[in-house]
């Protein structure tokens, strides 16, 4: 079995999946305005532009809102884990796991910052933790 439910990766979000493995976490912006846009998709909302590139995040952020999911439960998490939605420093948010923390010790605006987790088959996720003083 694998050790991680894999993401379902599209010519849309191959850059951001492509990123991580270079521990890159990568936003998408606008060439046309300039507005950054998560989760990638092919068109601004914004200016309509279909025209993007790709910036690499700061990986600084603070925790916008959490959830602990507990069912269904998969064999490849440990629980409790933390389902966060990270406010990035750039003004995106993103989800990912929230990590090295006590589920309750975790407040809504508290800083943290990125890592990267390598797993079976060529998958590198983004995972967050409290961000180093
Ligand atoms: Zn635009």
């Amino acid at each position: 079995m694998a050790t991680r439910l894999a993401p379902t990766i599209s010519p849309d979000t191959e850059f951001f999946w492509n990123g991580l493995r270079d521990h890159k976490l990568l936003i998408q912006r606008c060439s046309g305005c300039g507005t950054l846009r998560n989760p990638p998709r092919p068109m601004c909302p914004n200016c309509r532009s279909l025209d993007w590139e790709a910036i690499e995040s700061s990986g600084r952020g603070t925790v916008y809102s959490y959830v602990m999911p507990h069912e269904p439960r998969f064999p490849f998490f440990d629980y409790p884990y933390i389902v966060v939605l990270v406010q990035l420093a750039e003004g995106v948010r993103l989800v990912s796991n929230l990590c090295e923390i006590d589920p309750a010790d975790v407040t809504v605006g508290m800083p943290i910052e990125v890592f990267y987790q390598a797993f079976d088959g060529d998958l590198v996720l983004h995972q967050f933790r409290p961000a180093a003083e």
